[in-house]
């Protein structure tokens, strides 16, 4: 009897212990989880997007306080990437969800306005986003005639 007796006390010791430390690690968990949201949405804030001024292909990258433009572009492998700007247009000057990015002339020191590769609309600096009823930015022809009549 005192045999048993030892044994369940053990195991009931033994469970306890068991159960004390998953509720640890269930903590652990939950903090870890929560402390890991907030760390990925602060890294989703420090993520641009950036072109490769040689390739002309757009990458994601975390942006580091210190670091210099151009950045390291895994296209050319060497310091070609500048930060892209979004454009929301599409061709038929509604907007779009999933934006395209686009390397401004200003940005590498060429001429002349920024269109648009995907739906040959002006592209600017901070290019504003599509917003309810407003006007889409002209298209390369449009800008062009528009030009053209001014003088
Ligand atoms: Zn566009």
């Amino acid at each position: 009897m005192e045999k048993i007796k030892t044994f369940l006390t053990t195991r009931l010791g033994r469970y306890l212990t068991i159960a004390g430390g998953m509720l640890a690690l269930a903590c652990l968990y939950y903090s870890y989880r929560a402390n890991f949201g907030t760390s990925s949405a602060m890294a989703q804030s420090r993520h641009r997007t950036f072109i490769c001024s040689e390739t002309g292909r757009p990458f994601e990258m975390n942006v580091d306080v210190g670091m210099t433009v151009p950045v390291h572009s895994p296209y050319s492998g060497k310091d070609t990437g500048y930060p892209a700007e979004l454009c929301y247009w599409t061709a038929d000057g509604s907007a779009k969800t999933v934006p395209t990015p686009v390397l401004l002339n200003l940005v590498v020191g060429k001429k002349g306005p920024t269109f648009c590769p995907d739906c040959q609309r002006l592209v600017v600096g901070h290019n504003p986003t599509p917003t309810e009823g407003g006007k889409s930015p002209p298209t390369e022809t449009e800008y062009r005639q528009r030009h053209a009549n001014a003088r």
